[in-house]
């Protein structure tokens, strides 16, 4: 009797580690599949071009951005990514004038060369009302991956805004350049509103930055391990 018991135990522990192992070498395959994915960072604006000034400190987006790009690169390099930023300085992407158009030409040059496995495009919102407050993904309609990228990088971050605004939102399209400039699977990240006083103060600690590169950077894996995987 002693002895049936233990090797149903036995039994039992054998296919609890199996179960386990299996679970394990099934997200590592997934992960050696998709080896090293490589990431473009678009840090929004910069130079003649600050974007939305904060309401209260009058912190220029520009600022913001590129912070936060710095932080998601060192988030996702820690993850075993690859990562390509198109503005690594306060002045603009573009190499001589600080002229929008050029300067949009300038990223789309660096992502098409990146050959990436998707682009995120980092910025902060403005609204009207200054009740407006959370993080808020945009997607190209007319692209079936980045509307995926977009859903997953929002469910992400509802976990934040959850917390501080009290309810999640749903990713949105829209008509946007980086967006539209090549067929990556790509998502601008509003990260907060700098027309809101509670977010513009979330927007300038390093904590919340924090959270947001690490929801960024979980969504991001969901997308490229979970949805390419299932596509495949
Ligand atoms: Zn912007």
């Amino acid at each position: 009797m002693f002895k049936v018991k233990t090797v149903l135990l036995i039994t039992a522990l054998v296919t609890a580690v199996a179960v386990v192992v299996l679970a394990l070498l099934g997200t590592n395959s997934a992960k050696q599949a998709y080896a090293a994915p490589t990431i473009v960072i678009d840090a929004g604006h910069g130079g003649t071009d600050g974007g939305v000034t904060g309401a209260e400190s009058r912190v220029t987006e520009a600022e913001i951005n590129l912070a936060i790009s710095f932080m998601l690169e060192e988030e996702l390099i820690s993850r075993g990514f690859n990562t390509v930023k198109t503005r690594t300085s306060e002045g603009t992407a573009a190499i001589v004038t600080g002229e929008k158009q050029q300067d949009m030409e300038k990223r789309k040059a660096t992502i098409l060369s990146a050959v990436p496995d998707a682009v995120i495009s980092i910025h902060c919102n403005k609204f009207p009302s200054s009740e407006r407050r959370g993080a808020q993904v945009f997607f190209n309609p007319h692209s079936e991956n980045g509307k995926t990228l977009a859903a997953r990088l929002q469910d992400s971050l509802n976990i934040l805004n959850i917390v501080e605004v009290g309810r999640g939102f749903s990713s949105l399209g829209g008509d946007y350049y980086i967006l539209n400039c090549s067929a990556y699977p790509s998502a601008i990240v509003e990260c907060g509103f700098l027309s809101n006083a509670e977010d513009e103060k979330l927007l300038l600690s390093e904590d919340y930055r924090k959270k947001l590169v690490k929801a960024i950077a979980d969504g991001l894996e969901k997308f490229l391990y979970v949805d390419f995987m299932k596509a495949r």
